[in-house]
Formats: C-alpha cells, sequence, structure tokens
C-alpha cells in the first residue's frame, strides 16, 4: 500500500528521494497545501509532472468524512473513511468558546471497557499521525472561516496504547499553529507507564483519566485493564504528571446506577483525588446496548451534591449531540449494519 504523505514532516518530505534534489522550497509548498486539507490535484504551484509522480507513490489525504449527522445544539457526527476503506467517528462539538473535535486514534480498541461501543470488535490497527491530522483537516475544511480550537483524544482507541504516533501527532499539530498542547486533551484508561513516559517527554496536554470506580475490585468488573492497573499506581503517575507538567487532572468518570454512586464511592473517589489538583468530570452513562445501568438527572444532581460536600471541585458533563447518538462506535455500527443489510437485499 501506497504511504500517507502526511506521516512525514516538513523535513521529512524535504528527505524523500523524489524531492531532496529539487529546489528547497517545494517540500515547504507541498507540506502547507497537505496541512490545509489538498490533495495532489488541488496543488496549483507545484509542477504536474511531480504531482503524478507523487500520487503514484504516495496518499495525499489520508481520511474522508463519508457520512454525517448534525444535532440540534449544533454538534456534528462524522464518520471517516481511511485509505485502506477501515471506518473511524469524530465529532465536533460547538461550545462557547470554539470548537472541539474529538479525534479517534485507533481502528477500535483493545481495552475492552463493558460500556464502551469502541472496543466491541478489539483493535483492528493503529491510526498513524497523519491519519490522526487529517480528520482534524477534514473538520477544518468543513468549518471554512472558523477552526477546531480544541482537540480531545476521547474518540475510539486507547491513545497511550498508539504511544508513539499520538504524541506525533500532538508534537505536528503544535508545531504547525493547528492546536497547541494546552488546547489537546489525552483520555487514558489509565496505562500508568506510558503516563509517566508522557510527563517525562515533557508534554503539557490536560490528561484526563477513565476511572468510573474508586475501587479495584468493583473497577475490573467493566473496566479489564484495571486487572494490571491499580488505582493506587495510576493515581501516583497521575501525580508525578502534574509535578513535572503543572496541569491539572481530570478523573472521568461515567455514573452507573447501584454500581458507582452509592456515598462509599463518593468519599472514595474524593479520598483518591485529594493530594494534587484534580478536576471530577461526571458523565452521564450513553446507552451502548451493554446492560449497564445510567443515572437520572436527578441522581447524578444527587452523586455531585456528596462530591461537592465533601469538597471536590467537581462538574457533570454536558451531554451534547444526544438526538444523534453522540456516544461512540455507534454511527460506524449503524453504517456498517445498513450496509449488510443492503447487500443482503441487492444480493
Ligand atoms: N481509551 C480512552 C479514550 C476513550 S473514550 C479512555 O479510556 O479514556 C473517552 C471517555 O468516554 C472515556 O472516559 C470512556 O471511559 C468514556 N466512555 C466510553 N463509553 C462510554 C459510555 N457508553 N458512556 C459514557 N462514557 C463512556
Amino acid at each position: 500500500m501506497k504511504t500517507l504523505l502526511l506521516d512525514h514532516d516538513r523535513d521529512g518530505i524535504r528527505d524523500l528521494p523524489l524531492i531532496r534534489d529539487l529546489p528547497a522550497y517545494r517540500a515547504g509548498q507541498i507540506y502547507k497545501w497537505l496541512l490545509s486539507g489538498v490533495g495532489f490535484d488541488g496543488m496549483t504551484d507545484i509542477p504536474k509532472d511531480l504531482r503524478a509522480k507523487l500520487s503514484e507513490l504516495y496518499t495525499d489525504i489520508g481520511a474522508k468524512i463519508i457520512k454525517t449527522a448534525r444535532s440540534n445544539d449544533g454538534t456534528e457526527k462524522y464518520l471517516y473513511e481511511l485509505a485502506d476503506g477501515e471506518l473511524i467517528e469524530g465529532v465536533l462539538m460547538k461550545y462557547k468558546y470554539g470548537r472541539t473535535l474529538c479525534v479517534s486514534t485507533q481502528v477500535g480498541c483493545r481495552m475492552g471497557c463493558a460500556f464502551c461501543a469502541s472496543g466491541r470488535n478489539g483493535l483492528e490497527r493503529n491510526l498513524s499521525s497523519g491519519e490522526m491530522l487529517s480528520e482534524l483537516l477534514c473538520a477544518n475544511a468543513r468549518l471554512g472561516s472558523e477552526r477546531v480550537g480544541n482537540v480531545v483524544l476521547m474518540g475510539s482507541g486507547e491513545p497511550l496504547d498508539n504511544y508513539e504516533n499520538v504524541t506525533k501527532f500532538i508534537r505536528t499539530m503544535s508545531e504547525c499553529d493547528l492546536v497547541g498542547q494546552r488546547s489537546v486533551s489525552l483520555s487514558t484508561c489509565g496505562l500508568t507507564d506510558k503516563i509517566r513516559a508522557l510527563a517525562d517527554d515533557g508534554f503539557s496536554v490536560t490528561l484526563c483519566l477513565s476511572l468510573h470506580s474508586p475501587f479495584d475490585d468493583r473497577r475490573m468488573r467493566v473496566m479489564p485493564t484495571a486487572r494490571a492497573y491499580k488505582l493506587a499506581d495510576i493515581m501516583s503517575a497521575a501525580r508525578y504528571y502534574f509535578e513535572k507538567s503543572g496541569r491539572r487532572v481530570i478523573v472521568e468518570y461515567a455514573m452507573m446506577r447501584g454500581f458507582n454512586t452509592r456515598d462509599e464511592d463518593a468519599r472514595e473517589l474524593r479520598r483518591l483525588t485529594k493530594n494534587f489538583p484534580c478536576h471530577i468530570n461526571l458523565i452521564p452513562l450513553n446507552d451502548t446496548d451493554s446492560g449497564l445501568p445510567g443515572v437520572t438527572g436527578k441522581e447524578a444532581k444527587e452523586f455531585l451534591g456528596k462530591l461537592e460536600a465533601l469538597g471536590a471541585s467537581v462538574t457533570v458533563r454536558r451531554s451534547l449531540g444526544e438526538d444523534i447518538e453522540g456516544a461512540c462506535g455507534q454511527l460506524k455500527r449503524r453504517y456498517t449494519e445498513n450496509l449488510h443489510t443492503e447487500d443482503e437485499h441487492g444480493g
């Protein structure tokens, strides 16, 4: 298969056999086009024969939006097709302070969380940094004069299970003035060695930890990774990240009735998040046919109240795009189900 040209940065492009004997500005021109989401056909200041040669060896567009859904609140869901035909999803959210894009980092996921739709079929493959960039460029292209201001790595995949490509993506976004590190949130189910690596490598993104229960034994019931990564280690890695980066850590907590919203859950969650600046983000569980119960608005408020009474910094995440099935993996699932039905009718 051809390689994606965007997997190279400007210097990488300059060093390619096809480019290195050309005037030095060519690489810069090509890279600039790629970063504005323009394919070989549209690179008007590049000689035609060079464009033809490039397209024989490289792919110009890493991801294409093939389906969109738009919510009444302005949220848009995208189904992207990658060059090899794999499908991933993205969500563009509209906030008062700008646009936030939820980016996928893998096709599928191998973490196997019980409530999450992305990992139902395991991991297909990692996304390359150029493919992740392409997700952002597609969204920017749709926005016209507006730009994505914030990126959350909360689409399909476990970002820290694809460390090299994800960190390259983060670096490129900030080096190219697309989205700065402080406007990037990276969500992980808690791979402690990689959290420490992020700290040691000098990153300053917002680290978000998917906790979902403050007790290891309960957490194991919904998150298989909890067997390998214990809460005490996760919190100490998070503290290390805070100390190195100076960034407050966000704890994500999807509320499930009877499972993680009891008084003792609030107390233990507060205890775990007390020793360094942590903010707790309570998430109403999205229904993904997992059989796990969510909470009502009233129950969410009650649990919020318990944590506030204990002195925690805590908010309930505003739910966007509910009418278009904002939850992870649903657009892809519906699309592939429809494809199969059409196949059956056609065949
Ligand atoms: N692998 C990363 C990113 C996953 S998605 C991680 O585990 O953090 C981002 C967040 O959405 C995670 O906190 C994840 O646990 C949560 N999530 C997944 N499915 C959900 C659902 N059905 N309802 C609410 N939150 C969910």
